[in-house]
């Protein structure tokens, strides 16, 4: 039975995926990568990470996608991907782990207002700022999924005031859980800090907006570690000259690489990463990506699969 390895990769990047995804494909299975040749009509099962849009439409007997990768905006974008077999994301405790720490990091840095006490070390001044404690200092969440509840968790676990918000009601330890439309006002009234942690769909792109920026605690801070479709960059431009919002954390960006000319790379409010919050672990990516094959061919519901028409 043949599983079609495919996506937006180099060949060092299908050579490791490939080396990992053997190791645990079941025995039964044949995994043929995009770029060799192979029979289209063979193929049953896609491992994708983002393949070119119509690349799975080209495969007449496919019955199962599993996404080797978290975000599945991009996959869920192909105008021909077909619609009416299960698609699965990737839940990768590993990765998890990784937004933790990115998200932790994050927060620490700006509430310990590290940028303003790099900007004074740059001009050699010997200035203590007044501290607030993690307890008085109001982050908010967005998104309470696999990475934004357990971010959510762990900022509450150092000691934040943490709001967190979601489609449906949650219940997050330590955490003031909200939702809906009606939720949100009420999450960000007053936020500091605010994580963004949501899935890229048609109801959250540019949530990261005017209205968002305005409701923020004056000189807040903004962390986007999900997707660049989240931020209205113009908007945040706006909001950093004005002083509504202190800092941005970003991560992930409309256009990645961000260009060289992009001005985010020198705005001194702005501190730039290269979408590394939680890099893909193909090791223990493709043993879940195999249990669920497996799972899948035993007639099981796969795990983490999505809702099409919800978009996450
Ligand atoms: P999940 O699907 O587990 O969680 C999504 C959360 O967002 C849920 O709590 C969901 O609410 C909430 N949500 C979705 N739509 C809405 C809405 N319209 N209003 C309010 N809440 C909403 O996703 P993950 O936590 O696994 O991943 C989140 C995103 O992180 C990914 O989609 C990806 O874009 C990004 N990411 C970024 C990486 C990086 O390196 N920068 C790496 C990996 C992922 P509910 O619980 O009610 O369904």
């Amino acid at each position: 039975m043949t599983v079609l390895l495919c996506g937006d990769m180099d060949a060092a990047e299908y050579a490791e995926w490939g080396r990992h995804l053997r190791a645990y494909l079941p025995a039964r299975e044949t995994l043929v990568l995009a770029t060799e040749d192979f029979d289209p009509a063979a193929v049953e099962v896609a491992f994708a990470a983002n393949p070119p849009p119509g690349t799975l439409a080209r495969l007449p007997r496919l019955r199962f996608i599993q996404s080797l990768w978290a975000g599945v905006d991009r996959l869920l974008r192909d105008p021909d991907l077909p619609r009416d077999i299960p698609v699965a994301r990737l839940v990768n405790p590993a990765m998890t782990e990784a937004m933790v720490e990115s998200a932790a990091a994050a927060v620490l840095f700006l509430h310990r207002q590290y940028p303003a006490y790099a900007a004074q070390a740059a001009r050699g001044e010997w200035h203590q700022r007044v501290q607030p404690l993690a307890r008085e200092r109001r982050v908010g969440v967005l998104g309470l999924g696999e990475l934004g509840g357990a971010t959510a968790r762990a900022l509450a676990g150092l000691g934040f005031a943490v709001r967190g918000w979601s489609r449906r009601p949650k219940q997050v330890e330590g955490v003031a859980c909200l939702h809906g439309a009606a939720g949100l006002g009420r999450m960000l009234d007053g936020t500091e800090i605010l994580v963004n942690l949501l899935p890229l769909t048609a109801e959250t792109a540019g949530i990261l907006g005017r209205d968002t920026f305005a409701r923020l605690a004056r000189g807040g801070g903004v962390v986007n570690l999900a997707r660049g479709g989240h931020l209205d960059e113009a908007a945040l431009w706006e909001a950093l000259d004005s002083g509504q919002v202190g800092h941005a954390v970003l991560d992930v960006f409309a256009t990645e690489p961000l260009p060289p000319e992009h001005p985010f790379w020198r705005h001194p409010a702005v501190t730039v990463f290269p979408h590394v919050a939680a890099y893909s672990h193909p090791e223990t990516a493709a043993a879940i990506a195999c249990r669920n094959l497996t799972r899948f061919r035993a007639g099981e519901r796969p795990e983490a699969l999505l809702d099409l028409g919800r978009g996450y």
